[in-house]
């Protein structure tokens, strides 16, 4: 996560983003690096992308049982209710106004629905459009 905001630095500083991240202490799963920096950069990426300028973005990692949580929160455009379904389709990009100089291929989220499928991972979007979005991946610790 912190290599992955490294990453996205110039992005964030250019829109004065402000990042907040909190993980439990023993919290503590083990997944090949190449899936993880997957995973993590898209979903970071789409948060900072689909930002307002100034916005928050909260990383929390923690504890669920025999899982581990990483939930990451905008406060930015949001999604409208009829494309939450779509959303891991390939190509698939939410088509109203705010969007139409962000730039993107709409493949994020597939390959990271993928890359999580073959880690036994899972992801949950919950959305309110103008509002913000919430990404959940839970992670199996065994
Ligand atoms: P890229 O392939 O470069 O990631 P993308 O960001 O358009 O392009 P996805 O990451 O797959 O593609 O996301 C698909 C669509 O879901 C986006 O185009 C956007 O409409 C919507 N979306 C994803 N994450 C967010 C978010 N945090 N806030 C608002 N909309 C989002
Ligand atoms: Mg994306």
């Amino acid at each position: 996560i912190d290599e992955s905001i490294q990453r996205f630095n110039d992005l964030i500083n250019k829109k004065e983003l402000k990042i907040k991240f909190k993980a439990d202490k023993h919290c503590c799963v083990q997944v090949p690096i190449y899936h993880a920096t997957l995973v993590i950069d898209n979903i970071i990426s789409n948060a900072i992308k689909y930002s307002n300028q100034k916005g928050t973005i909260i990383i929390e990692l923690k504890s669920k049982g025999h899982q581990v949580s990483c939930i990451i929160s905008d406060e930015g455009i949001g999604i409208n209710k009829e494309d939450i379904d779509k959303l891991f389709n390939p190509f698939f990009r939410s088509a109203f106004l705010e969007h139409k100089n962000i730039s993107g291929t709409g493949l994020g989220l597939a390959i990271t629905k993928k890359a999580l499928d073959a880690i036994h991972g899972k992801i949950h979007i919950k959305s309110k459009k103008g509002y913000g979005t919430k990404v959940e991946i839970l992670l199996s610790i065994k």
